[in-house]
């Protein structure tokens, strides 16, 4: 449920379930932003949850079949990282899918979930647009997760935003398998705040142009409720995280970083160092 990341501005027919439903009305991929957009629809309570997935990404209709996979275990998560070539080379995909089981493992232990059998799929897409959905199915015993991916033209780029969009998702998820409430004016703050420090735990360092906050209001009156709040909670987050910074960037051992990562782990519970 609700949470449209960053990206989904300007969209005039972007339209989401909010808690109660059974479905997700998808925004066209014309609308989107050309990072995409990301949405977990949680269904059921903490025992029964059942997780479902949307993945919406702009360009014309994407008709490629992934050729390659690189597939790797951290713990229970097991991650299989899809693509075609050229768009990744081995190595990348070999740093991409540490990456994304190092981005969902950190929100899940926040939630003492450390034992919570994982499959993982991210599949990076470089051909243009499209929208998938992974239909929803129970997140135990085994929990199941794909999202979808615009390749880019940066490798490192891409790396930063599966990071960020993995563990702002997982959050919602293993809050929810956790029991905790999963609507109410923190839940969506605290998952762009993981999608930070995860960004920051993992690679090492965090730029500011890297922090959420791209949302524009402009876009509200055609937004529906839960993808404005999704995009002025980033906002928020984004604003309230620029004071951790003296410069333009943050390393995760120097003293900027330290204090962030203090707050990550005080307000959602993360780790402070990541491997
Ligand atoms: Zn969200």
């Amino acid at each position: 449920m609700e949470s449209w990341l960053r990206h989904a501005t300007g969209a005039a027919a972007l339209l989401l379930c909010t808690s109660a439903c059974t479905t997700l009305d998808i925004p066209p991929r014309d609308s989107v932003g050309a990072d995409g957009a990301f949405a977990t629809l949680l269904r059921g309570n903490a025992s029964q949850l059942s997780v479902g997935t949307a993945s919406v990404l702009p360009g014309q209709e994407s008709s490629e079949q992934t050729t390659r996979s690189h597939t790797c275990q951290l713990e229970t998560i097991a991650v299989v990282v899809r693509w075609v070539e050229p768009s990744l080379s081995a190595g990348q995909a070999v740093n991409l899918c540490t990456a994304a089981a190092h981005a969902a493992r950190q929100p899940l232990h926040a939630a003492d979930l450390n034992d919570t059998p994982v499959r993982y799929q991210v599949t990076i897409v470089s051909d243009g647009g499209g929208i998938w959905q992974q239909p929803a199915r129970p997140a135990r015993p085994e929990l199941v997760v794909a999202f979808w991916f615009p390749a880019g033209d940066d490798a490192d780029a891409l790396r930063a935003r599966v990071i960020s969009t993995t563990a702002h998702e997982f959050h919602h998820i293993a809050t929810a398998m956790a029991g905790q409430r999963r609507w109410g004016a923190r839940r969506e703050p605290e998952a762009y705040l993981a999608g930070a420090c995860a960004l920051l735990a993992i690679e090492g360092e965090l730029r500011r142009e890297q922090l959420p906050g791209r949302h524009d209001p402009r876009a509200d009156s055609l937004l529906p409720a839960a993808a404005r709040r999704s995009g002025n909670a980033g906002n928020a987050i984004g604003r309230s995280l620029q004071a951790f910074f003296s410069g333009d960037h943050m390393q995760r051992d120097d003293e900027d970083g330290r204090a962030l990562l203090r707050y990550c782990q005080q307000s959602i519970g993360f780790p402070g160092i990541a491997r």
